[in-house]
Parts: structure tokens; sequence; C-alpha cells
């Protein structure tokens, strides 16, 4: 069934009123989410708006932001003690402060892609002569699985490197930081979960927001309402995502994550730390937390790749074409930075819609 929210007609008709309501006047809208990014690229809607309206990707592919010194430190894991490492498919290629999993892998380690946590389980399950640990990173969308896993009590040899992550404090971050942003277009998947009333504290910083879903006319239309609220003064939350995005989330979700984790701080990668923007695993559950369990230290630092400008992209301060290495030494095949490698990394999206990213791509 042909959905209104795919309109080609509708979608121009929304970018024209923008242009009308914002005439001619800057505006720079940060969105954090790699879906979201796909989907303006995918659907050329960057082309669409008029040229005072920047709509930039922010930190919101989890692959991208994980710390290298975490991966290094699972692949000292793996090679070091023995350990098996299982993780899902994006991060195995990321490129560590030292080296990927991929190549730990190589040199002997035991590491495992898989498809859910309850894979890497049943693994244990079926190996309980080995330790297993799974590597878990993802934003308030996939901590809820590791939640329920935890609490359900997976078998003594297994355990989670928690490095999941929460949106509302990066975007804080950011606020906070002076990074010059007019307005928020907020996750759409993550929203499912936290509930549009999760951004209402950021209502201090005077910026508009909008909630959207991922077609093109839900983001066309989130735009226009930042428009909009930017002309009139205020900072309201809109929910432009109703039909999937309730007021106070999604509450079984909630409960789950709240009786799993407690939140730490969390070194995202290219930013740093920021307060409040990680979640390790309660207490109770402390003997299933791979960091308590093997004692791991995880060096934090400045660690992108030499020539790579992954930490700007992802600040959205450069644009993936502005990396002097993107599509010369970097390429999603062979991936220099994060931003590369996942396909909801910003370069990889980039590069995918880009003169060469077309032609090399398979039909
Ligand atoms: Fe990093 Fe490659 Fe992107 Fe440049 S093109 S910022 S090296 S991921």
């Amino acid at each position: 069934m042909f959905s209104k929210y795919k309109d080609r007609d509708l979608v121009r008709r929304a970018a024209e009123i923008i242009a009308k309501v914002t005439g001619g006047d800057p505006l720079r809208i940060m969105h954090v989410c790699g879906t979201h990014e796909w989907a303006i690229t995918h659907n050329g809607l960057r082309d669409l708006l008029p040229t005072n309206v920047q709509v930039v990707a922010g930190p919101g592919c989890p692959v991208c932001v994980t710390a290298g010194g975490e991966i290094d430190a699972l692949c000292g894991l793996s090679l070091d003690r023995g350990v098996v490492v299982t993780t899902f498919g994006d991060v195995i290629r990321v490129p560590g402060a030292r080296s990927s999993l991929a190549e730990a892998k190589a040199s002997g380690g035991d590491i495992r892609m898989v498809y859910s946590l309850s894979d890497a389980i049943r693994m244990a399950e079926l190996e309980p002569g080995k330790d297993f640990v799974h590597f878990a990173i993802g934003f308030e969308t996939t901590a809820p699985t590791t939640a329920i896993e935890i609490i359900r009590g997976p078998p003594g040899n297994f355990s989670v490197f928690s490095s999941h992550k929460l949106i509302p404090p990066a975007m804080e971050y950011l606020l906070r930081s002076g990074a010059r942003i007019d307005g928020f277009i907020c996750p759409g998947h993550v929203s499912t979960i936290i509930g549009a009333r999760a951004y209402k504290d950021l209502a201090k910083y005077s910026k508009p927001m909008a909630v959207a879903g991922f077609e093109p006319l839900d983001i066309m239309l989130a735009i226009l309402n930042i428009a909009i609220q930017r002309r009139r003064g205020t900072a309201k939350v809109y929910n432009e995502y109703a039909r999937a995005v309730r007021d106070s989330g999604n509450e079984v979700a909630l409960r789950v994550m709240k009786k799993a984790f407690r939140i730490c701080d969390a070194d995202w990668r290219g930013i740093g730390i920021i307060p409040g923007s990680g979640l390790r695993l309660r207490e109770e559950y402390s003997s299933y937390e791979a960091a308590e369990k093997y004692g791991i230290a995880v060096e934090s630092g400045d660690e992108m790749p030499q020539g790579c400008s992954c930490g700007d992209v992802l600040l959205g301060s450069v644009r993936a074409e502005e990396c002097p290495l993107f599509g010369r030494e970097c390429t999603p095949e062979r991936p220099v930075g994060p931003c590369m490698v996942s396909i909801e990394g910003t370069c990889a999206i980039a590069f995918k819609y880009s003169d060469r990213g077309l032609r090399t791509r398979r039909p």
C-alpha cells in the first residue's frame, strides 16, 4: 500500500513551505540517528531543502561511537585469555585504537559474529568449558534486549561487556559544548523506547526538537516544525512520529533497563567522556559484567586512525566527503575510520550514494 509519507509531491510541497517559513534565515538542524542519515541521503532530501537549511548528522551510529580502547580490550581478552568474544557483524571490522576484532580473529582469537544475544547465550550453553563475552553495543533500542537476557540468568560462563549508550545525554553534551545547532531531529527508534518526554529536560537550552519517523515526509515535517518553532521562538518537543512513539515510551522496556542497568559515564569515540551517557549492569548482576569479571581497564583518549576525520564527522562539523581520505584510502571495502564501516555510518552512507559508490554498487 502506498504511504502518503513517501509521496514526492507532498515532500516537495513541505520543502517549499520550509523555504517560506525560514525566509532565507540560516537554520542548522542536527539528527542523531544512522537510519535518519540513510533516509535523508537515500531520498535526496538535502537537495530539496533550501540552501539556507542545513541538516547534519551527529553521533547517531552506535558502531561509530564505540571507543577504540574497548575494541582493543576485547581483542586482548580473546587473544591473551582465550575468551570467546561474540558481537554483531559491523563491529568486527571497526578499527580499534590498535587493531580490529577481525584482525584479532585472523591472529587466532575466537571471535564470533552473532545475529542476536540469545544466539551468543546458546553458544555458551553448548560449550560450558569456555568463557564467552558478548560485546553489547547500541543505544536505548538494543539495551532492553541485553537487560532481559541478563535478568533471565544466562549460564555462569557467559557475560557481557556493556557498551550501551544513551542518546539524550549526548544531545545535552553537544548543546552544552556550544555546537552550532538550531534544533534537533530526535531519533525515531530510540524514541519508541524512551518516549518523546525524555527530551523535555533539554528544553532549557531553548532549541526546538521534533521526533521523526523514517519516511521522507516524516523528516520534512519534522524540519518544518523546527522551522516554525524557531520563527515563533518556542522550544518544545514535537512528536511527528506519534504513530510509533508514545510520550511515555515503552514502559516495559524502560522497566527492564532500570532493573538491570545503572547509569555511568561513557567514552564516545571521537567525542570523549560524556557524563551519565552509558549503561553498566547493576551490582546484583555484576557477575555478568565482563569489565568486572575480568578486571578490564579500558584506556580512553583520542584514538582515531591517523588522517581520519571521524571525530569531526560525528560532531557534524565536517561532511564525510570533506575528509581527505574519503573514497580514496577509505572505502567500505577498506575502511580507515569507524564511520565507513557500519551501514549506519555517515561516511559509508555518503560513499554509497556518491558518484564512486553508485558506480561500484552491485545491481
Ligand atoms: Fe574517517 Fe574514512 Fe570517514 Fe575519513 S572517510 S572520516 S577516514 S571513516
